[in-house]
């Protein structure tokens, strides 16, 4: 498809009901979400545009708004390990744990060649099995796990089609019974950083000076780091960030939000995925989480939405990919803690709120800005007066909206 072609696709929502239909089941039609893009943002020196599929709104202008922050101070420093995924083979009843570890270790290098037969075309492309660790649990339970390098997709379908083919092998070798064969989604190996470095300058408002708004978050960020009440709404607004992207880009956001919660809790206590610390006078940012993001595979095949995200995006790698979406990830997650910081979160948000509630009420066209601004400025931002304001309007033979109450 050519852009112009894809442009059109996502403005009809991207995918024809009878392609929907072949790729889930029961289908009764499509569900459009909107498709927009942040601007501003860049990593490792590299402008990206970012696609994000998100319904929340504010997401994508206050992402794009953290962004620009952001670049006054360099933009995003990111780094990602290779795209490595595990797949799981579990054994019950294994009578030797320790006896079936060691063996395990000892026929690695045929058992690596075994999971590569699987999938010549991903070893052909660079990738394929790496190594492998067995896992001794207890009660007669092992676990190995293989370590397969993905390239550029997400790589459940290819670690669990690597898991399947070495399973009778690992059986023979433990002496168990198989359990189950499929990927895990704790992908641990495949992590994202992100550090970001902002002028406290570049943080002000009109009522607060830049130091206040910084110290302000790091404030947060200590919070978060000390109860995960907290933390978990941290990171909700991170993911707000790096799930449009994965959404935008047709990948497995449920396999993103696992990783990232799971990794979140690794030391027991729930964590935020990103800290903020003063350093001089500027903020400095540290983001890390594992993250399986592809730019093959999945619905990028079918979806034309996904195509045009990935196309908008124009990663060269899916590892290129993982750090534009993390650094969005982390500039939402500083925009929410500047608003909290300052003057809390409504004033944007219910702002942008009341656009959809004008929407919702049956504005249309120019209405909707009109009828917004004015249960906005009323502070009433409800479905009721948003259809008693529009009505006023319709009434009106001017186009000035009706006087505040
Ligand atoms: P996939 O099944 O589409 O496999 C990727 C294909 O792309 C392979 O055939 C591979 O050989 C090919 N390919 C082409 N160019 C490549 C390149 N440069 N690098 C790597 N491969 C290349 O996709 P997948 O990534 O194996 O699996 C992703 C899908 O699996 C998602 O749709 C996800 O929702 C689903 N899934 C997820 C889970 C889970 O997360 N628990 C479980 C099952 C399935």
């Amino acid at each position: 498809m050519d852009v112009a072609e894809l442009v059109a696709a996502v403005g009809e929502g991207g995918l024809a009901c009878e392609k929907a239909d072949k790729i889930i089941e029961n289908v009764l039609g499509t569900f459009s979400l909107p498709f927009a893009v942040a601007l501003n943002v860049q990593v490792n020196g590299e402008d990206f545009v970012a696609p994000m599929v998100v319904e929340e709104p504010s997401v994508v202008a206050a992402a794009s708004n953290a962004a620009r922050m952001v670049r006054e101070g360099g933009g995003f420093s990111a780094e990602a390990d290779e795209p490595i995924m595990i797949a799981q083979v579990q054994f019950d009843e294994v009578p030797d744990g320790a006896r079936a570890c060691l063996r395990i270790k000892q026929y690695a290098n045929e058992l690596i060649a075994l999971g590569n037969t699987a999938v010549p075309g991903l070893v052909r492309r660079g990738g394929g099995v790496r190594s492998i660790e067995p896992r001794y649990l207890g009660d007669g339970m092992l676990v190995v796990h293989f370590h397969v390098d993905c390239r550029d997709a997400m790589g459940a379908n290819l670690v669990n089609t690597v898991a399947e083919a070495v399973a009778d092998r690992l059986q023979e070798l433990c002496d168990g019974r198989t359990g189950l064969r499929i990927l895990s989604n704790l992908c641990d190996r495949r992590k994202v950083r992100v550090t970001c470095c902002v002028p406290a300058r570049a943080l002000a408002s009109d009522d607060f000076d830049g130091i206040e708004v910084r110290d302000g978050i790091v404030r947060a960020s200590r919070f978060a780091e000390r109860d995960p009440y907290r933390a978990t709404t941290h990171n909700k607004g991170l993911m707000n960030g790096l799930d449009a992207v994965a959404i935008a880009t047709g990948n497995d956001w449920r396999a993103v939000e696992a990783g990232a919660h799971a990794y979140a809790a690794r030391s027991g206590t729930y964590s935020p995925l990103c800290v903020w610390r003063a350093d001089g006078n500027d903020l400095m940012g540290e983001l890390e989480l594992p993250l399986s993001l592809g730019t093959v595979g999945g619905p990028s095949r079918v979806h034309a939405g996904a195509k045009m995200g990935l196309r908008v995006v124009d990663a060269s790698s899916a590892t290129e990919l993982a750090m534009v979406a993390a650094s969005v990830g982390m500039a939402s997650n500083l925009a929410a803690l500047r608003a909290l910081a300052t003057d809390g979160i409504q004033r944007g948000h219910m702002a942008l709120h009341a656009r959809s509630v004008a929407t919702a009420a049956g504005a249309i066209g120019a209405d909707v800005e009109r009828v917004a601004a004015h249960i906005h400025g009323l502070g009433d931002i409800t479905i009721d007066t948003a259809r008693r304001v529009l009505a006023e309007l319709s009434r009106s033979t001017t186009s000035a909206p009706p006087p505040a109450e």
